[in-house]
């Protein structure tokens, strides 16, 4: 192929190309034994309840330990509405608390610690969720109360080894996931001393290609300073996998039936699985 060729493919089509290159070597790279380390101070970062569950909950259950600190934990969001029939203040306080029922049920399946921050989702901030117009300012707003709580959990070093921090790569484009991960990036050299860092790919929404593809080009451009490879961690027994998800009824009309519906697309045959994006290897 000329390289004209490849030139008119555009930059969409080359970055689509780079990423199955990342797929593939992640399908057959073994994953980085570091990674597979587990420790009691590990922390996952969730913008909402069920984020980690979606999209790293296999991955947490085998490793039963670590913190799950969910930020936006104040929220009016059900995928049926007419099944509360509260309004105003006192709905948001009913499905927050509903909301955080599903987690607490989510964490003691996968042996974490469940720490909740209180911020508001997006549309009690007055923004559309995926509307990312705003991010940099909501990004700036929040981000002595984000740095604070993730620095809240931190532990005095004692072990040679870190532990590890999870990070939601913002795929899908949901502004409090893009918020979490544009402070989380910022701090990115503090946060280091404290922490081997992650990203992982957010289910639901990467399991559409398009999506993914699109938020994985401008996750790897935000990130880009620090090369971060791709790791791929098969979810076992998909029926598990699906159970841990239908602890969330609230979130669903029709709980996913098939895998497919959280496992990452890719352009290549893969197993069902989890994904994370890490510099940091040993
Ligand atoms: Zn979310």
């Amino acid at each position: 192929m000329s390289w004209n060729a490849i030139a008119s493919f555009g930059p969409t089509a080359l970055s689509n190309l780079n990423l199955t290159s990342q797929d593939l070597a992640s399908r057959w790279r073994s994953a980085p034994p570091g990674l597979a380390e587990a420790s009691s101070h590990d922390l996952y970062l969730s913008p909402h309840c069920d984020d980690i569950c979606f999209s790293l909950g296999a991955f947490a259950r085998r490793r039963q330990q670590g913190v799950l600190l969910t930020l936006f934990s104040r929220s009016g969001y059900v995928a049926q509405p007419d099944t509360v029939s509260a309004r105003g203040d006192e709905r948001i306080a009913v499905i927050s608390v509903l909301r955080l029922r599903e987690e607490q049920a989510f964490a003691r399946q996968a042996g974490l610690r469940l720490s909740l921050a209180g911020l508001d989702e997006a549309p009690l901030r007055g923004h559309h969720p995926f509307d990312i117009t705003g991010v940099d300012e909501d990004a700036r707003r929040l981000n002595a109360v984000i740095a604070e709580a993730i620095f809240a959990t931190a532990q005095e070093r004692t072990q040679k080894q870190r532990p590890w921090l999870f990070c939601p790569a913002a795929i899908g484009g949901h502004i409090d996931h893009l918020v979490v991960l544009k402070i989380v990036l910022r701090h990115y050299e503090a946060l280091r001393e404290r922490w081997r860092i992650a990203f992982y790919e957010d289910l639901h929404y990467a399991a559409n290609w398009r999506s993914r593809a699109a938020g994985l080009a401008r996750f790897r451009q935000l990130a880009a300073r620090i090369r971060p490879r791709r790791s791929l961690w098969p979810v076992g027994e998909a029926a598990d996998k699906l159970a841990l998800a239908a602890l969330y009824p609230s979130q669903f009309e029709q709980p996913p039936a098939s895998i497919t519906a959280l496992t990452p697309a890719l352009r290549i045959p893969a197993p069902a699985h989890e994904a994370l994006w890490s510099a940091e290897h040993a």
